[in-house]
């Protein structure tokens, strides 16, 4: 953990464009993060989105279609009554007007009729087939109610409410006669604003408590939705940590989950334990061959070294074709070495000899060795005073001869190459830098994966994808921490970090 926070502290006291360049970088994560998790949300193809918006449809159909039902029928019940009152008025009110006919006039009788029938809010008038009017209720002399009621064209037969200025009328209109008289038309009107006015409003509640009700039952069962969609997202999360090699630990736990999920969780387990169990044989396997391979090519290997050394009478073709062919075997040899090195270490079969290690001469044999086989200009820094570790010391230089290496392979022939070793506090630090084509930020966190290779058209020399997870596995394996800062096409620096005796 101490070791991780050094080289964390290392990384931060880079300089100032790849601070800067990361920031910005990691900004951009940001957004991108916040995109993504709007992309979920608004992701018609989800099963959550889709559930969500099926069961507030059925809501709103179902309860809109309740409160309006309610609606209507509130309407017809408060209706229907005073219908009823007005088509019994219109039923007596011929009658009416020929038992007092009997005494006076038939005009007089239909006034009388009239007055006897009219309240504040039942109105009734009689339009001749003129259409003037004959007779009419008191009220209607007021000037605001007659000029609003008398004037209205195309009464209805059947009662209906009439919108008048903000007032509601209830209004119908019957062809009045009495004795085989004509007397024209019988009107009727009822005011019924009050009660008009009180549906409504009643109308405006129950469509907000219904809105409200969709939408705090929307809500609910998409946060249900939600949670019940958390363990199959915790299954994916899982699923998607588990690494080959660490697949015999695999086991996805799942406390509160629904029964059908759980079953899942259980069959992933199941499958996860055949592919460890498949895994380990192909690992055996591949130990099997590396180790059978490697004896009769590194003979070959040798052989052909021996024809170069000693063939004086060889053509430049075939020296060439032998050379391409020594070249060839060499890189196969440390291809199986890297594989055994890796079965061993997942075998748990890698030991290391860790005795302490004075890092100064270390570092210095291991530029010495690098020089012999690459013509760039390797330059070294070491610290002033001794600098003591413990690790294993082979596996400590084949860890910086592959840094080394693979800073030769990424970088110009012209540009040099940087090894510096100080001391901060408690640790030791080791540094291998270039100035080569770098690595992006997106693929810093994978190159020690294995067989992981950044963009194969930049890697120009080839490789196997394995050197760097090889190095971080005998770093960690020796106590040390291992991490990288790069910025492309400016170069890389690999820093190691290991606690001082
Ligand atoms: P390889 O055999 O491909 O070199 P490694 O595990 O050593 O495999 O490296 C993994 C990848 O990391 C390489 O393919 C390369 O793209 C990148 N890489 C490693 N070291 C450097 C470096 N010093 N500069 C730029 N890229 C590097």
């Amino acid at each position: 953990m101490k070791l991780a926070n050094v080289a964390e502290k290392l990384a931060t006291e880079k300089q100032q464009f790849t601070i800067v360049s990361s920031k910005s970088n990691h900004n951009r994560a940001k957004i991108a993060a916040k995109l993504n998790k709007v992309h979920n949300i608004l992701d018609t193809t989800s099963i959550k989105v889709r559930l969500t918006v099926v069961i507030a449809a059925v809501a709103a159909i179902g309860l809109g279609g309740l409160a309006a039902g309610t609606s209507i029928r509130m309407q017809h019940i408060l209706i229907s009554t005073h219908k009823e009152n007005m088509k019994y008025i219109a039923d007596r009110f011929p009658m009416d007007v020929e038992i007092y006919s009997e005494m006076i006039p038939l005009k007089e009788g239909a006034r009388r009729a009239i007055d006897s029938l009219s309240t504040e809010n039942k109105l009734i008038w009689i339009k001749n087939s003129a259409g003037e009017i004959t007779a009419k209720s008191q009220a209607l002399n007021k000037e605001e109610i007659g000029s609003i009621l008398l004037t209205v064209k195309d009464v209805p037969l059947i009662p209906q409410v009439q919108d008048l200025k903000g007032s509601y009328w209830l209004m119908c209109a019957t062809p009045l006669r009495v004795r085989n008289a004509n007397l024209g038309q019988l009107y009727l009107a009822h005011n019924i604003t009050e009660d008009q006015m009180m549906f409504l409003n009643l109308i405006r509640s129950l469509s907000i408590a219904t809105v409200i009700a969709i939408i705090v039952m929307t809500t609910m069962i998409a946060l249900y939705i939600h949670h019940s969609m958390q363990p199959l997202k915790k299954i994916s999360q899982l699923t998607a940590t588990i690494s080959a090699d660490k697949l015999d630990q695999a086991h996805i736990h799942l406390d509160q989950a629904p029964s059908e999920v759980k079953e899942l969780a259980e069959t992933f387990d199941k499958m996860l334990i055949r592919l460890a169990e498949a895994w380990e044989h192909q690992r055996e396997l591949l130990s099997n061959v590396s180790h059978e391979l490697r004896t009769p090519l590194t003979i070959i290997s040798g052989y052909i070294q021996s024809i170069l050394r000693r063939g004086t009478n060889l053509s430049e073709m075939q020296k060439e074709a032998l050379t391409t062919a020594a070249s060839e075997a060499d890189r196969t040899v440390q291809l199986l070495q890297d594989l055994l090195d890796l079965a061993r270490v997942d075998s748990g079969r890698m030991k290391f000899q860790q005795e302490k290690i004075i890092l100064n001469d270390l570092i210095q044999e291991v530029v010495g060795m690098a020089k012999q086989y690459s013509d760039r200009t390797i330059t070294w820094k070491s610290a002033s005073s001794f600098i003591t570790i413990k690790a294993d010391s082979h596996r400590l230089k084949q860890v910086l001869l592959n840094l080394i290496d693979n800073a030769v392979k990424y970088s110009e022939t012209r540009t040099p190459i940087k090894l510096k070793l100080e001391q901060r506090k408690n640790f030791a630090i080791i540094q291998v830098c270039d100035r080569g084509v770098g690595i992006s930020l997106q693929q810093q966190g994978r190159i020690f994966e294995r067989f992981f290779r950044v963009d194969e058209s930049r890697n120009r020399a080839g490789g196997t994808g394995l050197g760097l997870s090889i190095v971080k596995t005998l770093v960690e394996g020796m106590g040390g921490n291992i991490s990288v800062t790069s910025q492309l096409n400016e170069g890389s620096t690999f820093t190691i970090v290991f606690p001082l005796v």
